[in-house]
């Protein structure tokens, strides 16, 4: 495995690795790697002839210096995570290769729904994630780029860029990798106190609610909202930011759920801010006239 700091490393062998017939797979990340990450490289390297990782602290995508300040910085780890998940090359790019110019001028618009959840609390994120996303692509070339389910809001818009901006990329979502009490495996959970940590799975335990609901046939959003508000609200060292529940297909609030829905939390535990989400379980109508389950989910 080759650790870089130079994009002109990873572009030419992504191309040469492409001039050979091979697909390159490509999984940005910002360091601090654990077996969320690991997964990601696995599943590009069953699929790909090249594994390139990045490992790039954007600061671009901070709000709060101190968010920046206070995320881990663990290259060592790095280098040992990517190497036994297979990657073939980790570009680690230096900030003032990434932005010789400082801030950049011209930047990717995430659009109506980059300003809303994540995009509402944390202002500019978005723009800051899809535009180094868009410079990191420019970099590896064509490619099959995997992005966490984890993140879903963050995946729903890379999506949208690489089909709104013509990127000639695949963009492959992979499953939630989670510990043993639910809790979604992130670089954040590290910072939390025993007393947050032992809370925090209050959020997966939220989104099984909702889950719940929905497979017993509950639609309404907002049933299904204040559930999982209620749920994080009980939870003494848990402070909610939202609880959403949206159409998969539209990122939109539902009202009554009609077609594959997404539930979304977020929530801090003192100065750490943890987010998660969770597929609704159907049946959905279709569903239902296809398998012929009886309708109304008892
Ligand atoms: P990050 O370093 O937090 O930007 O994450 C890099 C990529 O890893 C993103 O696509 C994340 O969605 C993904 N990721 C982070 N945590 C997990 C997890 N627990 N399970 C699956 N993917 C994850």
């Amino acid at each position: 495995m080759e650790v870089t700091e130079r994009p002109g490393r990873a572009r030419k062998a992504a191309a040469l690795a492409r001039s050979k017939g091979l697909e390159v797979g490509f999984v940005p990340t910002l360091g601090a790697l654990h077996r969320g990450h690991a997964s990601l490289f696995r599943r590009a390297r069953v699929e790909c002839g090249l594994v390139v990782a990045s490992v790039f602290l954007n600061p671009l995508q901070f709000d709060s210096p101190e968010d920046l300040a206070a995320y881990p910085r663990l290259p060592d780890q790095d280098r040992a995570v990517a190497e036994a998940a297979g990657c073939d090359v980790v570009l680690a790019p230096l900030e003032r290769d990434v932005y010789p110019n400082g801030v950049p001028e011209i930047t990717v618009d995430p659009g109506h729904l980059g300003g809303r959840l994540e995009g509402a609390s944390r202002p500019g994120h978005f723009r800051g994630v899809l535009t180094v996303v868009a410079k990191l692509l420019a970099v590896v070339g064509p490619c099959r780029a995997y992005f966490g389910e984890k993140d879903a809001q963050q995946l729903e818009l890379v999506r949208r860029m690489a089909r709104d901006l013509d990127l000639p990329v695949q963009v492959v979502g992979c499953p939630t990798i989670r510990e043993g009490d639910g809790l979604a495996v992130s670089s954040r959970n590290a910072r939390l106190s025993a007393e947050e940590r032992a809370a925090a799975p209050v959020l997966f335990e939220a989104l099984s609610d909702a889950a719940v609901l929905s497979r017993r046939g509950e639609r309404r959003g907002d049933v299904l909202r204040a559930e999982m508000a209620r749920r994080v609200g009980a939870e003494p060292l848990a402070r909610l930011d939202y609880a959403a529940v949206v159409d998969e297909a539209t990122w939109e609030d539902v009202l009554e759920a009609s077609g594959p829905s997404r539930a979304l939390v977020a929530a801090s535990f003192g100065s750490t801010r943890l987010i998660d989400n969770l597929a609704l379980p159907g049946p959905w109508p279709p569903d239902v006239q296809n398998t012929g389950e009886p309708d109304g989910g008892g």
